[in-house]
């Protein structure tokens, strides 16, 4: 059964090392967040996933000059064809 739980969580530990490595955000998440699902899976699997629930999604509002979107991280405007701030570099979920 422990061999079982190992396998899960180097597969769980892969996936979010993949998938916060799709964010563009600080070069080092990525590799944390590796390596707390490696050492701390019981805490760090499941606050992987309530912090991708959680996290404010990207603002759409009408301004006179077109849409814009505001970014989730830094709050400013972006044009609404970005898929990446051009402040800050986060990614912008539409
Ligand atoms: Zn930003």
């Amino acid at each position: 059964m422990y061999i079982l739980f190992l396998i899960i969580t180097t597969i769980f530990a892969i996936w979010i090392f993949m998938d916060s490595q799709n964010k563009k955000g600080n070069f080092f998440i990525p590799y944390l967040w590796l390596a707390a699902a490696l050492f701390f899976p019981v805490i760090a699997i499941p606050a992987y996933f309530i912090l991708k629930i959680v996290k404010p999604t990207t603002q759409i509002t009408n301004k006179e000059n077109g849409k814009t979107i505001l970014c989730p991280k830094c709050g400013k405007e972006n044009n609404l064809l970005q898929s990446v701030c051009c402040f800050c570099n986060n990614q912008l979920n539409i």
